[in-house]
């Protein structure tokens, strides 16, 4: 079926209106109707092929909820009504070790992520959430829990998981000093989390003007980042930290707040290599480490989580027109603390 989408045709070309195709659903898929769509630093690195390795035209978008229109007839989860979300899989082997260790998103023939991704059914690229609709196997649609609000949930998608995984990965808990970095997106729903698992929780950030916010989503302490003083009187003390920065940044100056044989994890991916010093992981010892999305098992664990918790993100709502002067503020870090697009602006505009 022909869908209206927004898309970039180049790096440098700014997103506008485009036709993409869906396929019609096959016994075991789902067709939803996208409500919202949250909009992540990856989109922004992906238009603009940051990472060197776009396909266009991109359609971004991978923080997908919407309404279930149409299913397969082999279909058990869902029925037509229904609310469904779609990070960012839509697709794996479902039989290699990692597939069936619930860790899709390193399938071991090749996860299909929801954009970019080899369409194994029409051919050529996957096309995210910044179109009317998407079709999906089952098996990669997740259940969002009644009681909280769509739009806000949407981000829990990607910005959710990715920071939920690590953060149960590494068991942070009562006790542990936890250190979240950078309050975007991904950074406001790290806070909140590691505030629920009961940790002291410390954001770094470079806005002064988020403080305030720091405090009010869950963090027991901020540091300004870029006051060496302040940074200081956190050296050597942390148990964990989670990076989410999307830029170059001082990873030698967070690493030397890590106690003996911690870690940081980072999740943020900036386009550049990060310049890590040997000492900074050598005296005394600690660890660098990554972490990728999460399974869907996982995934819904975590939105189950935010259900039981009452845990959304804080977002401000846009217009897909609006979508490259959002990028735009996000570059300079003011958003507050994701922009989900309101896909009825994509229908009616
Ligand atoms: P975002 O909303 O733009 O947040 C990034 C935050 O990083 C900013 O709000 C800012 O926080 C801080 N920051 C930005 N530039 C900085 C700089 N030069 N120095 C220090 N801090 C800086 O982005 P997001 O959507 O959360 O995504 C963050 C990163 O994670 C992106 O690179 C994205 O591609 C990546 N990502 C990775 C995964 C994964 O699976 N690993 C999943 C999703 C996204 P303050 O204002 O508080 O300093
Ligand atoms: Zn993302
Ligand atoms: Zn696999």
């Amino acid at each position: 079926m022909p869908t209206k989408a927004f898309a970039a045709q180049s790096a440098t070309s700014p997103l506008g209106a485009h036709s993409i195709k869906r396929r019609d659903p096959l016994p075991t898929d789902v067709a939803i109707d996208i409500l919202y769509c949250g909009v992540c630093h990856s989109d922004l690195h992906f238009a603009r092929n940051e990472w060197g390795f776009t396909q266009y035209p991109c359609v971004p978008g991978h923080e997908i909820l919407g309404r279930v229109t149409k299913v397969g007839d082999k279909v058990k989860k869902f029925k037509v009504g229904d609310i469904a979300a779609v990070g960012c899989l839509v697709d794996s082997c479902r039989s290699c070790t990692s597939c069936k260790n619930n860790l899709e998103q390193f399938c071991l023939n090749g996860p299909v992520f929801t954009y970019n991704g080899e369409d194994k059914h029409l051919g050529g690229i996957t096309y995210g959430g910044y179109s009317e609709n998407v079709v999906v196997d089952e098996a990669f649609a997740l259940k969002v829990p009644k009681n909280l609000d769509p739009a806000a949930a949407s981000p829990l998608l990607c910005a959710g998981i990715t920071t939920y995984a690590p953060l149960r990965k590494w068991k942070v808990a009562k006790g542990h000093k936890v250190g979240i970095v950078g309050l975007g997106g991904l950074g406001h729903m790290g806070v909140k989390f590691a505030h629920a698992f009961g940790a002291h929780t410390v954001l770094f950030t470079t806005s002064a003007s988020k403080f305030a916010d720091g405090k009010r989503l869950g963090a027991d302490e901020v540091v300004n980042s870029r006051d060496s003083y302040e940074m200081d009187k956190h050296k050597g003390s942390f148990d964990f930290i989670l990076d989410t920065v999307s830029a170059e940044h001082d990873i030698n100056a967070l690493l030397s707040m890590l106690k003996f044989d911690a870690t940081l994890c980072l999740v943020g991916a900036p386009p550049n290599p990060l310049a890590v010093s040997a000492f900074s992981l050598l005296m005394p010892q600690r660890q660098l480490a990554g972490s990728l999305i999460g399974g869907i098992a996982q995934t819904q664990e975590m939105l189950d989580f935010c259900g039981a918790h009452n845990i959304v993100c804080d977002i401000e709502k846009i217009r897909m027109q609006q979508i490259n002067e959002a990028y735009e503020r996000m570059l300079k870090s003011d958003v507050k603390y994701r922009f989900v697009i309101d896909m009825a602006s994509l229908k009616n505009g």
